[in-house]
């Protein structure tokens, strides 16, 4: 049974940009950043040195704690291990490596899931570095440790729900059955009593493609969603396929779910039976300002300005670059950042006509109040978020606002709000820190 989940807008998708031309094209850049932190937890610390030479798949980084390691995503020579830009907007330790065009690989072995030991499954996602790969970037070990015997519900997110966005889909039209291996692994460790593929019916193509291989996996049931943002947000998604809710400040543990994007599943396949590390990913470029939008297969640490070029190149007018998606996604100040593991998209935008306003002015219409899928209260947010007062935050649990923009997207008052909010956030975590 489907059901709703609360709030939510319909932006325009403009999801066919992307999917127009072909299925995607390979990009192998003459030079590789591999940051040593792309995900949440720990970063790693180098393995290599300056002169030493590396094949991909190679461990470059690794660490203790919440905590996956980093591979060489070509083979070659280890030229640099210095900060260098990352798309977070900091600077980053990073490990840089001259191609040597030879895509010599570490050894790799295939292996059967069914013959292995939950332990050795879990022990091959994490010596695969594989993290959340729909942008939370979570070590897959220990979210999937952490769902073990906890769940009755295992859920596989395609909805991509953010738009131009493609990278899950091309995913999904061109190799499924990579998908659904991976799903298959994680039902065999965590035994849930249902695993769903969860997509959107604006991906007619995919949802084709995977109800072709389907038979093959009789446990996994597959679930069209309507379309509607933010429905690929975990909360939202496990409400719309069970009806349950995820109470404020909690995980989706603690209602029996455990949701992984698509293409960690791919990813646990191929680290799993193929012995492949997470090296690369599909990437969408995309938007109104790049001549030639598409999908890539992309190494990790390509800069993006390489994919920018590939894909045509940006248009005179373009004001903003972002990392992600237009909804949720960071702005980027300098195109030589490295694609991450959890880089879904590129996005390239002419000059945003319904962006904030100079002197914004709430009109108290309450539309953001009905648009917020997290039933909070925006226009009060903004207000305590101005004011200073952080106890009102607190109460009014801005720490769930998952930074949707959906508020923002129906403002006709055009008030900044998640702008605010990331600020409000971070001013309670600093101040529980103090
Ligand atoms: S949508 Fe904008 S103008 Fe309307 S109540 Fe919310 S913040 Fe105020
Ligand atoms: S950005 Fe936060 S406050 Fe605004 S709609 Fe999304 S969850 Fe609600």
């Amino acid at each position: 049974m489907k059901h709703l989940f609360f709030g939510g807008i319909h932006p325009k998708y403009n999801k066919e940009m992307s999917t127009g031309i072909c299925k995607y094209t390979e990009i192998i850049p003459a030079q590789v950043v591999v940051p040593l932190q792309q995900h949440i937890g720990a970063p790693c610390k180098p393995l290599v040195n300056v002169g030493d030479t590396v094949l991909r798949g190679q461990k470059i980084g690794d660490g203790e704690g919440l905590c996956v390691p980093v591979h060489a995503s070509v083979s070659g020579v280890v030229t640099a291990i210095e900060k260098r830009p990352h798309p977070s907007g900091q600077m980053v330790l990073s490990i840089v490596i001259e191609n040597d065009y030879k895509d010599t690989t570490v050894p790799m072995k295939e292996r059967l899931a069914d013959q292995m030991s939950h332990d050795e499954i879990l022990g091959a996602i994490r010596e695969a570095g594989i993290v959340g790969m729909g942008g939370a970037a979570f070590p897959g070990n220990v979210k999937a440790l952490s769902a073990m015997k906890n769940v009755d519900t295992l859920i596989a997110n395609a909805c991509e729900c953010e738009p131009y966005i493609t990278a899950d889909d091309t995913l999904l039209r061109t190799t499924p059955d990579h998908v659904l291996r991976g799903m298959k692994i994680l039902h065999q460790v965590l035994q849930p009593k249902r695993v769903v593929l969860a997509v959107e019916d604006n991906k007619q193509a995919a949802i084709e493609m995977v109800k072709k291989h389907l038979p093959d996996f009789p446990e996994i049931e597959l679930q069209v969603l309507p379309t509607r943002y933010p429905q690929g947000a975990e909360k939202q998604l496990i409400q719309a396929l069970t009806g349950r809710e995820v109470p404020p400040g909690k995980l989706p543990v603690s209602v029996n779910c455990a949701v992984f994007n698509v293409s960690t599943y791919a990813a646990i396949y191929k680290a799993v039976c193929l012995g492949m590390p997470l090296t690369q990913r599909f990437v969408t470029v995309s938007g109104e300002a790049i001549e030639c939008p598409q999908n890539f297969v992309v190494r990790i640490g390509t800069p993006f300005e390489q994919l920018i070029k590939e894909a045509g190149g940006l248009n005179d007018l373009t004001e903003r670059v972002i990392s992600g998606g237009p909804m949720m996604g960071i702005a980027q100040s300098d195109l030589s950042v490295p694609v991450l593991k959890a880089t879904n998209s590129i996005l390239c935008l002419l000059k945003d006509k319904n962006g904030a306003a100079e002197n914004p002015v709430c009109i108290r219409c309450g539309k953001c109040v009905d648009a917020c899928p997290m039933k909070l209260q925006p226009l009060y947010l903004y207000r305590y978020q101005k004011a200073g007062n952080l106890k009102e935050l607190e109460r009014l649990n801005v720490m769930d606002c998952i930074e949707c923009g959906s508020c923002a997207f129906t403002c006709p008052g055009k008030l900044p709000l998640v702008e605010k909010f990331r600020i409000a956030k971070k001013e309670i975590r600093e101040a529980g820190k103090k």
